[in-house]
């Protein structure tokens, strides 16, 4: 199952949760990107230098661990879960994800993690790219306004001092850099269920997309 949209939409809760309902594993591959930028950030290799860039992803060795809850990132055996979600690494795991050779290398890597189906797997191409074939398609998305306060609740929970202006202009930077970039942008595959959690709670839309799989399920 593919889940895909742009920036703070709410797929990772949603997916998770439609996941562990599922019985399914979980895979997020938005951190398969973040993991790569804290590399790139700590060896000091220029965001622009894709060649560099793109050895650096091919060599990573990225591991999920623990439940969909609980859920671990390991970059070269080392726990990046917490260090990958600062509004630096978001920044820089965007510019990286522009690059044709981190992307072939990540897709590769996501074909292999759900070679063996009971996958839902989240990101930005899932649907249109990494999975055609999926059973089940949807693209959650929401207001820049709603993406943008969620966001912006989500980092001052987490104790960091941004104004809501701030998150508002990084995420429709993110959103740009998705939508635009030349290899895989992000865009709806034609056989997607656009699902709009504007007015939506998250257990209305876990329902919603539950629903999707319902109806899917039974055609
Ligand atoms: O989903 P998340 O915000 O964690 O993803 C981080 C960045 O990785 C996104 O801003 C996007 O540019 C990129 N990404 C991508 N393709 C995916 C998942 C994430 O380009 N399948």
């Amino acid at each position: 199952m593919a889940i895909d949209g742009p920036t703070a939409a709410g797929k990772s809760s949603v997916a998770r949760e439609v996941a562990r309902r599922l019985g399914y594993a979980y895979l997020d591959t938005g951190a398969m990107y973040r993991a790569v930028a804290l590399a790139a950030r700590r060896r000091g290799v220029a965001l622009r230098d894709d060649q560099t860039l793109t050895r650096l992803a091919r060599g990573l060795a990225i591991d999920f661990t623990g439940s969909p809850d609980g859920g671990r990132v390991l970059a070269d055996g080392e726990d990046v879960t917490d260090a990958i979600r600062s509004p630096e690494i978001s920044e820089a795991a965007s510019r990286v994800s522009t690059k044709p050779g981190v992307r072939e290398a990540m897709v590769a890597r996501q074909r292999v993690l759900a070679a063996a189906g009971g996958v839902v797997m989240e990101g930005r191409d899932i649907g249109t790219v990494v999975l055609p074939d999926a059973e089940v398609k949807v693209f959650l998305t929401a207001s820049l306004e709603a993406r943008a306060a969620r966001r912006h609740a989500e980092l001052l929970a987490r104790g960091l001092a941004v104004t809501l202006d701030e998150v508002r202009r990084q995420v429709e930077d993110r959103d740009r850099r998705d939508e635009t970039r030349a290899h895989s942008p992000l865009r709806p595959a034609p056989d997607a269920v656009v699902v709009d959690t504007t007015d939506l709670t998250l257990e209305q839309a876990i329902a919603a997309v539950l629903e999707v799989v319902r109806r899917r399920t039974e055609a």
